[in-house]
């Protein structure tokens, strides 16, 4: 049951140049496949009352189509990392495809705002053996997780488990800005924040998180 939350040792000690937590003793919040009308703005209301900083990892395609969600993300504070442009699979296209679907993502986000992207999280967490070369040519750390709270399947008692069992000091914790879990987002955020308080954990800003 643990790896389903957390995944296996042995994949964090053979890929150990990509990050699965913080180095800072600290949690950090990440939101996948945003912008959306359906949770961007909420998620954003709920990280602002408790003067939270997280990490975006964005869809391009939605970034195109959300583009004044995507500057409130920044203006916010938050940090855009590339989800690749499409949420295209690393693992079904070739060198170049990857280049290409990557690369396109750091360069909208410098035509549209001036904006340098560091991170990157493949789309399902899948990567292969090419996947660290691409990266470097590209000049992205990947960031992944030891914490998946499976909000996307929209139910707020599986959220609340697996915070209650897996929660820890160096947690980088996987959320959605996606209309899978918008119903319960605010809950799961909230639930989040209150149960790291009282577990007594503090929650960091990406750059010293990711340091
Ligand atoms: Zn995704």
């Amino acid at each position: 049951m643990k790896y389903y939350y957390n995944p296996p040792s042995i994949v964090k000690i053979l890929n150990r140049s990509f990050r699965w937590n913080t180095r800072n003793n600290k949690i950090l919040l990440t939101f996948d496949d945003g912008p959306t009308e359906a949770a961007t703005l909420k998620i954003l209301s709920i990280l602002r009352a408790n003067n939270l900083k997280a990490v975006f990892f964005c869809v391009g395609n939605n970034i195109k189509n959300q583009q004044a969600l995507a500057e409130r993300i920044l203006s916010d504070g938050h940090t855009i990392a590339n989800h690749t442009m499409n949420h295209k699979l690393l693992t079904k296209m070739s060198r170049e495809e990857s280049i290409t679907e990557l690369g396109a993502f750091n360069d909208l986000m410098i035509e549209k705002f001036q904006y340098n992207v560091k991170y990157f999280r493949p789309a399902h967490g899948r990567f292969n053996i090419k996947t660290k070369g691409i990266l470097k040519e590209l000049n992205l750390e990947c960031i992944m997780w030891n914490l998946l709270t499976y909000d996307y399947e929209n139910n707020i008692e599986k959220v609340k488990y697996s915070i209650d069992n897996y929660l820890k000091e160096n947690s980088i914790l996987v959320f959605h800005d996606s209309i899978k879990c918008s119903d319960i987002i605010e809950e799961a955020l909230n639930y989040t924040v209150e149960q790291a308080d009282k577990m007594g954990f503090k929650f960091g800003e990406p750059e010293d998180c990711l340091k």
